[in-house]
């Protein structure tokens, strides 16, 4: 072979998503699989949003509006800031992506926590960026020591609040301290994909800094409450400056036309948003308890999620509770993360687990 395949990404781990429920339950020849690995909505679509669909099927020949026109004006309202000031991605994966590709030139560096979002690094190196790891401290971004990890090379600077895979999350007075703390030259980026969850009355208030005009990116997304991770749509809320950059990188119909008016029917179903936290916050609840009596200790989440430590090889967890129908996420050594779902869901994860510590060191 005479490929040349640079080294930052030769030596990229290719994300690997959760096993689809249909292709378990195809493999084991069962029909009552249940999925718990990707913090999706258990309860389904917003309805609204799923009426919506049907209404614009008939326009698939056409090109979407790329600039998502509709879906920016409504978003514009809701966050009292200007359309200019929101891009919306195919899903907010892609809006990191435009973050690293508009602000991270080959050689500097991002900085983010040790145990995140798996894409800061994929989109940073995979652009030839440095990503620079800082560890948890007690499960939570050790903001001081990102802030200490800042050099004149850092462009971006990374913090998942709440954190996926911990579920933790970091404070206002926090945030406040660590931005006084950060450089101007530096863009921070609050990835905010399960803040419709957050129950925490000190969850920082991440969308004043973007009002303040400093160099702070927000970004959200429909992939999760919302329950449209299939189309693909999340947005990120920046200054006008930033906006600038980001849509001259832009692929120029990067949303499609489903998602879009899926995403603004969604935005409008506070219903549905309404019972997909209520319900979270009783499932939780639940799960905490029963994993607190097998003994795991789950670290409290502000999220839709739950990690814990099984005490035991992990991998070895996750593939045992496999073939018995449960899909959940390994994370590394002996943490597992897996989703809140619905009751019915639940209960057939927790009994799994309990077969499986049951016959296992
Ligand atoms: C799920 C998730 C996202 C959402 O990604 P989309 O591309 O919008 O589906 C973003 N950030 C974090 C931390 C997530 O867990």
């Amino acid at each position: 072979m005479s490929l040349k395949v640079h080294k930052n990404i030769a030596s990229l781990v290719p994300y690997s998503p959760g096993k689809p429920l249909d292709e378990l339950e195809r493999e084991l020849g069962i029909s009552n699989a249940v999925k718990l690995a990707s913090n999706e909505n258990s309860l389904g679509p917003s309805p609204k949003a799923q009426a919506e669909l049907a209404k614009h099927i008939g326009q698939l020949n056409v090109y979407p509006d790329g600039g998502a026109h509709y879906l920016r004006r409504a978003l514009a309202e809701r966050w009292k800031v200007d359309p200019a000031q929101i891009v919306v991605g195919n899903g907010s994966d892609e809006v990191i992506s435009l973050l690293v590709k508009a602000f991270v030139a080959p050689g500097e560096e991002a900085v983010m926590a040790d145990d995140t979002f798996v894409m800061y690094k994929l989109a940073v190196q995979g652009g030839h960026g440095v990503p620079v790891k800082v560890p948890l401290k007690d499960w939570r971004h050790d903001l001081p020591s990102m802030a200490g990890a800042i050099t004149d090379q850092t462009r971006l600077v990374f913090v998942c609040n709440p954190n996926n895979p911990t579920g933790t999350m970091v404070s206002q007075a926090e945030v406040d301290v660590f931005m006084k703390a950060v450089p101007d030259h530096v863009i921070v980026v609050f990835d905010e994909a399960y803040y419709e969850y957050v129950r925490s009355t000190e969850y920082p208030e991440s969308l004043q800094y973007v009002k303040q005009n400093r160099p702070v990116v927000v970004l959200r997304t429909f992939s999760k409450i919302y329950g449209l991770a299939g189309l693909r749509v999340g947005y990120g809320i920046s200054t006008l400056e930033i906006m600038d950059y980001v849509n001259r990188v832009r692929p120029p119909f990067n949303s499609n036309s489903l998602a879009q008016a899926a995403a603004l029917a969604a935005l409008d179903d506070e219903e549905h948003v309404a019972k997909s936290r209520a319900m979270n916050m009783t499932e939780m609840g639940v799960l905490e308890k029963e994993l607190n009596y097998l003994g795991l200790s789950p670290i409290p989440s502000q999220a839709n999620f739950i990690y814990f430590d099984t005490n035991r090889d992990g991998r070895q967890v996750f593939e045992a509770l496999l073939r018995k129908g449960v899909i959940v996420r390994h994370i590394k050594g002996s943490m597992i993360r897996v989703t809140v779902g619905q009751a019915f869901e639940n209960q057939r994860f927790l009994e799994a687990l309990q077969d499986v510590l049951t016959h296992s060191g």
